[in-house]
């Protein structure tokens, strides 16, 4: 790998659709400034519904060929956001959709629930110790909302995080790394109570709308500790989600997937930075994801040594 960019950003997600959804601006924002963002997906979604009758012959229970198709529509949506490094854990197909929690593709072999975290972690420690990320996001310990391949991509990215910067950790995955900070997807309860106030008040095709409940992530506002005014990117953001037509439906600021639920489209998308020291004074909350980590360029690669082992 040649010279990297002086600020990296990585986001893991379980499913194509989740990183245009919780960080479609965020990505946009940050591919524009110059940063090297790259998502890592854990599986293709294959066993997700179909919103479009045309499509419904992908569905798992007919052609099964869903994930081929989601593929395409993340390629898509990465195009409208601007991000040129996006893979799929392991290689295309190394883990499926493992469904929703307590279905029987649970427990099918291969699926990314039903496989140890330390048998999925080094492929992503590949990653962080190729392009060496100052930031990583992804969800909560609940995976936002209790998706088993969600709480996986939690557990996944934490325990890379913690091994790759392991000198003692499979020195062939390339050199130790340490991720300066870490960030878990957040909506700050205010912000969803006011969102829902302008879905309600708008005139939304939706069949329904949504509860609070139904987003994933959401907490108490002082949890926050970082929001990113997405405000500059929101075409682009709504752009990257419609790519993802099998999953999602956008109409103006709002948006419902399967269930047909409407629910508000975020445009500032908002933290909680859980590793790593903030970048804000305490009580304010950051506006840059990368504010306190050292950005000073860095070349990439087994052959380098990182510099950052002195950060907490
Ligand atoms: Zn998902």
């Amino acid at each position: 790998m040649t010279d990297l960019p002086a600020r990296r950003l990585l986001l893991v997600h379980a499913h194509p659709d989740d990183e245009s959804i919780n960080n479609g601006a965020t990505m946009a924002r940050y591919a524009a400034e110059g940063a090297l963002v790259t998502l890592v997906t854990c599986t293709l979604g294959e066993e997700g519904e179909v919103i479009p009758a045309g499509l419904a012959h992908l569905a798992a229970d007919r052609d099964d060929t869903l994930g081929v198709h989601r593929s395409g529509e993340l390629t898509a949506a990465m195009k409208e956001l601007g991000v040129h490094d996006h893979r799929i854990l392991g290689g295309t197909g190394r883990f499926r959709d493992s469904g929703m929690m307590g279905v029987p593709q649970n427990r099918r072999p291969g699926a990314f629930w039903n496989t140890p975290v330390e048998e999925a972690a080094p492929y992503l420690v590949e990653v962080i110790r190729e392009v060496r990320p100052q930031v990583l996001i992804t969800y909560d310990p609940q995976g936002g909302y209790g998706h088993p391949d969600h709480i996986q991509a939690h557990r996944v990215a934490m325990r890379a995080a913690e091994l790759a910067a392991d000198p003692a950790f499979r020195s062939d995955l390339g050199a130790p790394h340490r991720i300066a900070k870490i960030y878990w997807n957040r909506v700050p309860r205010s912000a969803a109570e006011e969102g829902f106030a302008r879905l309600r008040a708008a005139d939304v095709e939706f069949p329904g709308v949504a509860g609070i409940d139904d987003i994933p992530g959401v907490v108490d506002d002082a949890d926050v500790t970082a929001e990113i005014d997405g405000t500059g990117h929101a075409g682009r953001k709504a752009a990257a989600m419609r790519a993802h037509a099998t999953q999602i439906a956008v109409d103006g600021p709002f948006f419902a997937l399967s269930n047909d639920l409407g629910q508000p489209l975020f445009t500032t998308e908002y933290y909680q930075l859980v590793r790593g020291a903030p970048g804000a004074p305490p009580g304010e909350r950051e506006r840059d994801l990368f504010a306190g980590t050292d950005t000073a360029p860095e070349t990439g690669g087994p052959a380098v040594t990182t510099t950052q082992e002195t950060e907490r």
